[in-house]
């Protein structure tokens, strides 16, 4: 099967606080994004890396320069839109006929391991959707106006990751149906979702964190010192 893998960094809302764009921040030395591609790219499955980029962080792209020839597989970027669902769209118009499962990553989550990549391709191969999630140990509360309104059973609640995995097919149908109806998801998996496909769910490593807040750029420095790993790839 052939395999694409779309790394989403064209969000503008955040900061992790250095007053560059999140994927461009430096974490060892390196922006956030070139970890995640270098990490999608180690993996054998995936065919080819296609980074989604916000159009106002070409240049900071273009200067990377030497660093992303050193990434094996990589396409060169497209621009993504004002949603997550916008970026993934104009990722999937990206892909050259033929590609026939796509990766979808969040270029804030650095540490992937190839392991769990392959983990959530052998899940999504059945039923054409499969995500990377993890047991929560909190109970969960759903909160409205200050109120618990609902306590699910904290067996049933896993916090999702990325990667996700579908059918390119499937996830062209998923967003356009979205879009038409305007429903706005907050990963990719909800518009599958909603198109009433199950999605399989494998386990996901409780290391693969989404960088989001100042202090999980500093622990996340702090992890690579530790192990003295350089990050993947
Ligand atoms: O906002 P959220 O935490 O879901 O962002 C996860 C990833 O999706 C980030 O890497 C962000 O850059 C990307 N994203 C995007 N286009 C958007 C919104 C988010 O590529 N419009």
């Amino acid at each position: 099967m052939s395999v694409a893998a779309l790394v989403l960094a064209a969000g503008r809302g955040e900061r992790l606080g250095r007053g560059t764009p999140k994927a461009f921040v430096p974490l060892a030395g390196r922006p956030l994004l070139l970890h995640a591609l270098a990490a999608m790219a180690a993996v054998p499955a995936i065919d080819s890396v296609v980074p989604v980029i916000a159009p106002a962080d070409l240049e900071r792209w273009e200067h990377l320069g030497p660093q992303l020839a050193a990434i094996p597989k990589l396409a060169g970027p497209v621009f993504g839109g004002a949603e997550r669902q916008d970026s993934v769209r104009a990722g999937l118009g990206a892909l050259a006929a033929g590609v026939e499962w796509v990766a979808v990553h969040d270029a804030a989550r650095p540490f992937v391991r190839p392991s769990a990549v392959a983990r959530v391709l052998d899940a999504a191969r059945a039923g054409g959707a499969a995500i990377l999630a993890v047991p929560v140990s909190d109970t969960i509360k759903r909160v409205r106006a200050g109120r618990v309104v609902e306590t699910p059973p904290r067996p049933e609640c896993w916090a999702a990751q990325t990667p996700q995995v579908f059918r390119v097919e499937l996830l062209r149908e998923a967003i356009a149906k979205a879009s038409a109806e305007g429903w706005v998801g907050t990963d990719d998996a909800q518009l599958v979702e909603w198109l009433g496909v199950p999605v399989a769910v494998a386990e996901g490593d409780p290391d693969n964190w989404k960088l989001t807040r100042p202090e999980d750029l500093a622990a996340a420095e702090q992890r690579l010192r530790g192990t003295g790993a350089r990050g993947c790839g």
